[in-house]
């Protein structure tokens, strides 16, 4: 494999953290310029020679930013707000980074004539019916504009369409990759996750943890497949490598069709595990799994997608990819990670 300049946005997150301790592992040859404003979960990894960290903020300082991508082989631009509950809170906030800072970046990307490798979401599909949701045949389908928590994915789907335009109208070498709820350790801050603001499966833990209730939004009937953050990032490396192109102007669900649970039966499977650790045994014994409702939880702007699972077949078919990891398998990692 070619020696490559790999340019993360983001760096410092969940997926960028994971991502770049597989690419210093197993890609010496390749060189990481990390751009975050915070290094807590790449500790780690600042000491190692092939990974540059710059303390940045996008929001303000995009010519820093530029000066580095023109350096870059390939920009994967992961910083954004991905947060439910910060959609319905501040939506502004959402659309400042998630679209208006990302799209200056995909200006660059493409002024520069460098490889663009951009998280899209599965939040694009919305509303979606499909049994399956496929990247090229799908329906891209939100609610009405009073429910701000379409704001992430109205964001990113344009995005998507802007990055597409350019690889029609200036031949842009790009890959776009659609996350179905990527999950791991450094997933989020669960010692101090504040009431309501973490993902499902932080914000559970945190609950156990804190020995609060449980929560089940509307019931928990709504199903999501999980994938655990070591399939997903195989698959992220893959298309870094792009062997013989085969990820070049493609979208890519990046999901695990054979771990769909609803949220009701996520939360059970996680607090009998939590008996199982010293740590958590006491409060996971005497929480409770109750009901909410959604307006009560995230107000009245909020929406939710009942099923969402990804057709993987064109991962299969051109990354050579399949997830492996169960969720069971998953949650011991991640639960290990924290309490062993
Ligand atoms: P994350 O929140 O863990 O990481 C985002 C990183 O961006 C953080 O380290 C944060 O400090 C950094 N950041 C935020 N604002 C910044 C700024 N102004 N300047 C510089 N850095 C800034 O998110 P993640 O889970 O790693 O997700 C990465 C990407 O993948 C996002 O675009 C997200 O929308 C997308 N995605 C993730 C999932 C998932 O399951 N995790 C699902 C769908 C889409």
């Amino acid at each position: 494999m070619n020696a490559m300049n790999i340019l993360i946005i983001g760096a410092g997150g969940f997926i960028g953290s994971h991502l770049s301790e597989q690419i210093l592992k197993n890609h010496q040859q390749w060189k990481i310029f990390a751009i975050d404003i915070a290094s807590d979960k790449i500790k780690h990894l600042l000491a190692d020679d092939n990974f540059n960290f710059f303390n940045i903020n996008i929001l303000t300082s995009m010519p820093l930013v530029e000066e580095i991508l023109a350096k870059s082989d390939v920009v994967l631009p992961l910083a954004a707000i991905a947060n439910p509950s910060v959609y319905v809170k501040n939506p502004l906030a959402v659309f400042e980074l998630d679209f208006e800072a990302n799209l200056a970046i995909v200006k660059l990307v493409a002024k520069y004539q460098k490889r663009l490798i951009f998280p899209s979401t599965s939040e694009v599909y919305g509303l979606c019916s499909d049994e399956k949701f496929e990247e090229e045949t799908s329906y891209c389908v939100t609610g009405p504009v009073c429910k701000q928590r379409w704001i992430y994915s109205a964001s990113k789907q344009l995005l998507d369409r802007v990055i597409y335009a350019h690889g029609v109208r200036d031949s842009l070498s790009y890959t776009l990759f659609r996350p179905f709820n990527f999950i791991g350790s450094r997933l989020d801050d669960i010692f101090n996750a504040s009431y309501g603001s973490s993902r499902v499966i932080t914000q559970f833990l945190s609950n156990i943890y804190h020995g609060n209730d449980i929560n089940l939004v509307d019931g928990g009937g709504q199903m999501r497949c999980f994938i655990d953050i070591d399939d997903a990032v195989e698959a992220i490396l893959r298309i870094i490598e792009n062997e013989n192109g085969c990820a070049e102007q493609q979208i890519f669900n990046i999901g695990n069709p054979g771990n769909l649970w609803t949220i009701r039966e996520l939360a059970h499977i996680m607090v009998d595990m939590a008996k199982k650790y010293d740590k958590l045994a006491d409060s996971a014994n005497k929480i409770t799994v109750r009901n909410v409702n959604s307006r009560e939880y995230y107000g009245d702007s909020y929406q939710d997608v009942s099923r969402r699972v990804p057709a993987i077949k064109r991962a299969q078919e051109l990354l050579q990819w399949t997830p492996k990891i169960s969720l069971e398998e998953s949650l011991k990692k991640i639960m290990d990670f924290y309490f062993s």
